[in-house]
């Protein structure tokens, strides 16, 4: 079997999480690397585990898009779910993540990857306090959430066309694609691509939460990815972000001089990015070059590794 390789590659997320916090991204990019090894360092398996939790509002909209996912899986097969069954499956998953990662901690710790850890039962966050209703109270908020999404998806007008798009329009789904800018690779995974009857090339994008400047960013990527691997010109992709939660859809085109821009954006990242850059399988880094936060930022108190942070 050939060696695992600690490379750099850039996403969206990647980006995201550096912007945030330069710890954070230590702990997620670099330390966490080969914490998964039977005889890995403690602070190594630690980063891993933490990299492995989630929180609910994520896990909620996981849930959700994997519910989608089957949705595509079977309309492939010729069955259309309706939105209760969709809600049905998204709760399903919902409500058995939620239970492992309070009832099966050890599980967790033996085996990240394969079971659900919710950073708020890892911490004792208020919010998941039983004997108080908190927790009914908290997790509630994400059913509602779970079933206005799903049944927007099933029932509105907006998403009638991605409903009715046949299976060999389709292009993509939920899949993890990779392309190549300034000689690193990108990473995206776009939630679902067409061509319509006409050949206009759309690319939707669900959002759990409310609208935020860097979807348009996220889209505008897509429309290159696009480029790269389906051979489409970026500026006739029609990108949209569907805030599924409200019920909304938000189309966005890109016209030449907005493209430059964002890959100008990605070059300074990636640049940046490289710069602190180093080969995790080789040694632990110089973590002075990845700042924590100040105490009492506001970023700490939703972070997986305010554990080994001390925060
Ligand atoms: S706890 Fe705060 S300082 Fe530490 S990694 Fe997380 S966000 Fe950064």
């Amino acid at each position: 079997m050939s060696e695992l390789r600690h490379e750099f590659s850039w996403s969206v997320s990647r980006r995201g999480l550096a912007e945030t916090c330069l710890r954070a991204y230590y702990h997620q990019y670099y330390l966490a690397w080969r914490g998964w090894e039977r005889d890995a360092p403690a602070e190594r398996a630690e980063s891993y585990r933490l990299k492995n939790t989630t929180r609910l509002p994520m896990w909620a909209g996981d849930c959700l898009h994997q519910a989608i996912e089957q949705w595509f899986e079977q309309r492939a097969a010729g069955r259309t779910l309706g939105a209760e069954e969709l809600v049905e499956r998204a709760l399903a998953r919902f409500r058995g993540g939620y239970k492992q990662s309070r009832d099966e901690a050890a599980q967790w710790r033996r085996a990240p990857k394969r079971h659900t850890r919710l950073q708020e039962h890892h911490y004792a966050e208020a919010c998941v306090d039983e004997p108080s209703g908190r927790a009914r109270e908290y997790g509630g908020r994400f059913v509602e959430r779970i079933q206005r999404a799903a049944r927007w998806f099933c029932e509105s007008s907006e998403l009638a066309a991605v409903r009715a798009a046949p299976p060999e329009q389709w292009l993509a789904c939920e899949q993890l694609g990779t392309i190549e800018l300034f000689k690193t690779a990108i990473h995206a995974v776009p939630d679902f691509a067409y061509r319509d009857a006409g050949g206009v090339l759309w690319i939707h994008d669900w959002k759990s939460g409310s609208e935020r400047p860097e979807h348009a960013f996220q889209l505008a990527l897509y429309a290159l990815y696009a480029e790269q691997r389906w051979g489409a010109d970026p500026t006739g992709v029609r990108c949209v972000a569907d805030y599924l939660e409200e019920g909304r859809a938000v189309e966005h085109r890109f016209d030449a001089e907005a493209l430059e821009g964002v890959l100008g954006a990605v070059h300074a990242s990636i640049t940046a990015l490289r710069e602190l850059h180093f080969d995790a399988g080789g040694s632990d880094g110089e973590p002075a070059r990845f700042p924590q936060l100040s105490v009492g930022a506001s970023a700490c108190a939703t972070c997986a590794f305010r554990g080994p942070c001390g925060r």
